[in-house]
């Protein structure tokens, strides 16, 4: 496999609680990684520690050859999603998605070519002049991806990305972010507590409990070649 991210010796403390000890962790590049785990298991912990929003966190990781482990969040290339879109409310969504071409000072035809690329690709041509309010949950977190990927980062962590959503829109946008990501090659983690999201959308999975990763292959060689008795069991109660 690839070794497009490294974690090594990953240590989290909070407190006197140490909730990640000495995690080591490769991920492939051009491929959608998904932390599965049930809850409190610590895969946010190691999302934001990737991303550099944990402060609390020790160990090296390398992105693409670079070490990263020292970089403040706005120099790691890196985009986030979460679960509650975090879009300005006050912008539109043409607004939204163009913020960081214009914080990078971005020449304005750019601007203007580029959002117009993202928003068709993620089907809201039409929503340019809405804004948030106006919007769906599940049209919300695409123009949150959009504004994520329009800034091409090396890499996407998606946190949650669809818990906020009902049945059907979660499905149908799981089915999106895979299309995304094969479009634009971008390397992706996501995170969930759902087996079946993370069977549907995962080139790879790593398994997450207790703080530690418990198995890491694809979806098929999780279901079938458990490596051990707490992956038989976790696979065995959600079949
Ligand atoms: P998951 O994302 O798998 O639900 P988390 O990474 O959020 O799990 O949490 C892992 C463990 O770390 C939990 O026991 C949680 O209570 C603890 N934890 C997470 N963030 C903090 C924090 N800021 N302060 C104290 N404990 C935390």
């Amino acid at each position: 496999m690839s070794e497009f991210l490294k974690i090594e010796k990953l240590q989290v403390k909070f407190g006197k609680d140490t909730v990640i000890d000495d995690l080591n962790l490769t991920i492939p590049e051009n491929a959608i990684t998904v932390f599965l785990g049930p809850s409190g298991s610590g895969k946010t912990t190691v999302l934001r520690s990737i991303s550099g929003l944990n402060q609390n966190a020790t160990g090296k990781i390398l992105l693409d050859g670079q070490d990263i482990s020292q970089l403040p969040v706005n120099k790691r290339n890196i985009g986030v999603i979460f679960q509650s879109y975090a879009l300005f409310p006050n912008m539109t969504v043409f607004d939204n998605v163009a913020y960081g071409l214009r914080a990078k000072k971005v020449a304005k035809k750019e601007i203007i070519q580029r959002v117009k690329e993202m928003l068709s690709l993620v089907d809201l041509d039409k929503k340019a002049n809405s804004y948030p309010d106006d919007l769906s949950g599940g049209q919300k977190q695409r123009v949150a991806i959009a504004r994520s990927m329009i800034m091409k980062p090396k890499l996407l962590l998606l946190d949650e990305p669809l818990s906020a959503l009902d049945a059907k829109i979660r499905v149908e946008l799981r089915n999106q972010i895979r299309k995304y990501q094969q479009k634009l090659g971008i390397t992706m983690i996501f995170v969930t507590h759902d087996q079946s999201e993370a069977m549907a959308i995962a080139d790879n999975v790593v398994v997450i409990s207790d703080g530690k990763i418990q198995q890491q292959g694809s979806p098929d060689e999780i279901y079938k070649k458990p490596s051990n008795e707490f992956m038989a069991t976790f696979i065995g109660e959600h079949n």
